[in-house]
């Protein structure tokens, strides 16, 4: 029955879950609530890249099957998030906002931006801490400045005692009317001619319950190896969470709460979760050093890298981009992301490398295209970790480590199964020669293109140019 009680808004953010949302069960204890996602395309840094598109129309899809059935309803909106909120403030009578806090810069100045707005008709915005996170201008090393270093980051996270929180399932009344809602297919999230993602729904289940199917296909199969075969982009043998944990359909204390359940059921699992949640926490780096450094993703952490004179190489950026290079491992990594919305952490590292050291080109350029072309696309992460491939972030490579495409994927995919999965121009390559088809005696097979730059002295190329910014 539909109460009278004037209701609540939930303003969904990057939480697109009902289970274990802290925020929208205090919401939900409060007063009938309305549920809200609003498309911000113009109070962001950047909008949303066209794979986070395509991931946020099913997640949100998932999400309003999943309110509908639990008697509720999920309000779509665009525009600015302030002018949305205030707007639905006055024509539903709601006094009060709840949402969750957001850290990066251009959210966190939005949500506080809508709470001035809110003020001035007698409303508020409730923001809800996250629950596990800490808050990142808490987290600071003795002398009270931000950690630098991703060791001490991991230790001083892992030392804190992580509370075991329970948080009510939310339970819905109905306010007294729903507001109209825009329809997610006029919102034109999914690309539609080329439709280029047309292979990501074979790879991805996007919402909740595909987020929590993947955890538990995790822990079945994977975890007790992860490990060993995290860096094998021959295998499966990550969990893939990255996207759903980009949207909150699953929260990465959840995940770690899981993996200890995991361990304690099973013992001998230590190291093995050890080794998650040390990878968690590099997320959650990413996260703290955006929030510490707004400018992560547009100026290198340490200001001298942005003297290097980078190479405007239009046909190499092409190449790349494409997996034209002719470099086995660089072009599977390049095409997997351009199938699937994904690529593995090992060989991002290898294809940004690539990029920046031995094209020249600038880690931005990089960053922008894996914005575009990534389901798991994050604002933090993305700049973090290209930083740390150009050698310019905080805790960084050093600029003279140069990975070396063969030897990475005769390490990483001895038998050439990765290579040989995403470019099958290779898949009938001998193994000796699957990393430097090159070197074959007839040169690489048909239609596969010979390398586009000399390894060797590209790298040349590129620790001059390092060593000629650093010492200017
Ligand atoms: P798992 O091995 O299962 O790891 C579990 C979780 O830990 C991941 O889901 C992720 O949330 C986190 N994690 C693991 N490695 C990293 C890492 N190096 N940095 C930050 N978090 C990590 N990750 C993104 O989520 N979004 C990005 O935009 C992104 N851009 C990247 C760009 C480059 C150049 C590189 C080298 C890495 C990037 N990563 C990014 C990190 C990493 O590649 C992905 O998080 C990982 O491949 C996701 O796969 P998984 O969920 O199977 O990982």
């Amino acid at each position: 029955m539909a109460s009278d009680a004037a209701p609540v808004l939930f303003w969904f953010g990057r939480d697109l879950r009902l289970g274990r949302n802290a925020a929208l069960s205090a919401a939900c204890a409060a007063g009938p609530v309305i549920p809200v996602f609003i498309l911000d395309d113009e109070g962001v840094d950047r909008p949303l890249g066209g794979a986070s598109r395509w991931w946020l129309h099913h997640s949100l899809a998932a999400l309003a099957k999943n309110l509908e059935a639990h008697g509720a309803r999920l309000i779509l909106r665009r525009g600015r998030s302030c002018d949305v909120l205030a707007a639905l403030a006055q024509e539903t009578g709601a006094r009060r906002v709840v949402a969750h806090r957001r850290y990066e810069p251009d959210a966190a100045a939005m949500q506080a931006e809508a709470r001035r707005m809110l003020a001035r008709s007698d409303a508020e915005l409730d923001i809800v801490h996250e629950t596990g996170r800490v808050a990142p201008e808490d987290l600071l090393t003795q002398q009270g400045r931000p950690y630098q270093v991703f060791g001490a980051f991991d230790r001083a996270l892992k030392a804190r005692e992580a509370p075991a929180e329970r948080i009510a399932d939310p339970t819905f009344s109905p306010p007294p009317s729903w507001p109209a809602s825009e329809a997610l297919s006029a919102w034109g999230l999914r690309p539609v001619s080329p439709d280029w993602a047309s292979q990501f729904g074979e790879v991805w289940t996007p919402g909740e319950a595909g987020a929590q199917a993947r955890l538990h296909r995790f822990l079945d199969e994977a975890l007790q190896d992860y490990p060993e075969n995290r860096d094998r982009p021959d295998r499966d043998g990550t969990s893939g969470l990255s996207p759903h944990l980009r949207w909150g359909e699953i929260a990465p204390d959840d995940v770690l709460a899981a993996a200890r359940f995991r361990r304690h059921l099973e013992p001998g699992l230590e190291a093995q979760v050890a080794k998650l949640e040390t990878e968690l926490n590099w997320r959650a780096f990413g996260a703290y050093l955006l929030f510490h450094d707004p400018d992560l993703g547009r100026k290198a952490a340490r200001p001298a890298y942005d003297k290097i004179r980078w190479r405007n190489d239009p046909v190499g950026f092409r190449a790349w981009s494409r997996g034209r290079t002719g470099v086995p491992i660089v072009d599977a990594g390049m095409r997997q992301l351009w199938r699937t919305g994904f690529m593995h952490n090992r060989v991002r590292m290898i294809v940004a490398s690539f990029l920046v050291k031995n094209l020249l080109i600038d880690w931005r350029r990089g960053e922008a295209w894996f914005w575009d072309t990534l389901v798991d696309a994050d604002p933090a992460s993305n700049a973090m970790n290209w930083q740390w491939a150009a050698g310019s972030g905080v805790d960084a490579a050093p600029y003279f480590r140069v990975f070396n495409p063969v030897t990475q994927g005769e390490r990483f995919d001895p038998d050439g199964v990765y290579v040989r999965r995403w470019v099958p121009e290779l898949a009938r390559a001998p193994a000796q020669a699957i990393h430097a088809p090159w070197t074959l005696p007839s040169g690489p097979p048909d239609g596969y293109p010979a390398p586009i730059v000399d390894l060797r002295e590209t790298r040349l190329r590129a620790l001059d140019a390092y060593r000629q910014a650093l010492s200017a």
